[in-house]
C-alpha cells in the first residue's frame, strides 16, 4: 500500500473514499484486507488505545470494516453529487442523518499540551470511528466551499482532495503521483510530434 495515499485527501472522510485507488492500472482497495484497513485507521488517528486492544478480536475488526465500507459508499455518493450538481441531495442528507442517529457519544475532558479540552468520544470503537468520519465531513462543509472538494484531473486517477491552496487551483491529488507523470506524458507526446 502506498502510504502517501492514506492521508492525501486532506480530510478523514475523503481519505476514506481514497481507500480505493488505481495503481498500475489495477484497482486497489485498502479495506479489502483487514490488516491494511487497521493500518489505515491508525494512520488517520481514528483509534484510541482501548480501540486498538478491542480490535484484536477478529470479529469486531471484520464488522467494523463492513461499517466502514458502507459509510464509504455514502461518502462516494456525496462526492459525486457535489461533482455533478454542486449540492447534496435531500435523500443523501437523510442518509447522513440516519448514520448520525444511531451513534452513541459522550463528552470527555482531557488535557492536551497543558490545556484542558472537551471532546466527544464514541461509546464503542464503531461509534468512535463513525463519529469521527461524520465529524470530519461536517468540518469540511463548514470550512470549505464545495467547489474546493475535487477529483484529481488525471484521467487514470480517482482520488479526491480538499483544495486548501490559496489560489484554489490545485489540479492533482499530488504532484508526485499525478502532476509529474502528466507533465512527463505531455513532454513525451510533444517530443514525438516535433
Ligand atoms: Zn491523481
Amino acid at each position: 500500500m502506498d502510504k502517501s495515499i492514506i492521508t492525501l485527501g486532506g480530510a478523514l472522510w475523503i481519505n476514506l473514499v481514497n481507500t480505493t485507488y488505481i495503481s498500475n492500472k489495477q484497482e486497489i482497495d485498502i479495506l479489502a484486507n483487514a490488516s491494511s484497513a487497521l493500518q489505515w485507521m491508525k494512520e488517520n488517528n481514528l483509534l484510541r488505545e482501548s480501540d486498538v486492544l478491542a480490535l484484536e478480536k477478529k470479529e469486531l475488526l471484520d464488522s467494523l470494516i463492513v461499517e466502514l465500507q458502507s459509510i464509504r459508499t455514502l461518502c462516494n455518493t456525496i462526492l459525486s453529487e457535489i461533482d455533478q450538481r454542486g449540492e447534496i441531495s435531500l435523500n443523501t442528507t437523510n442518509r447522513i442523518n440516519k448514520a448520525v442517529e444511531k451513534l452513541q457519544v459522550s463528552l470527555t475532558i482531557h488535557s492536551e499540551s497543558e490545556k484542558l479540552k472537551m471532546t466527544l468520544e464514541g461509546e464503542t470503537v464503531e461509534d468512535h470511528v463513525m463519529y469521527n468520519i461524520i465529524d470530519s465531513m461536517m468540518n469540511t462543509f463548514e470550512n470549505t466551499s464545495l467547489g474546493r472538494i475535487r477529483k484529481c484531473n488525471h484521467e487514470e486517477c480517482k482520488l479526491y482532495f480538499v483544495d486548501t491552496s490559496k489560489a484554489g487551483k490545485r489540479r492533482w491529488c499530488s504532484m508526485e503521483l499525478c502532476g509529474n507523470r502528466k507533465k512527463a506524458a505531455g513532454f513525451y507526446s510533444k517530443k514525438k510530434k516535433s
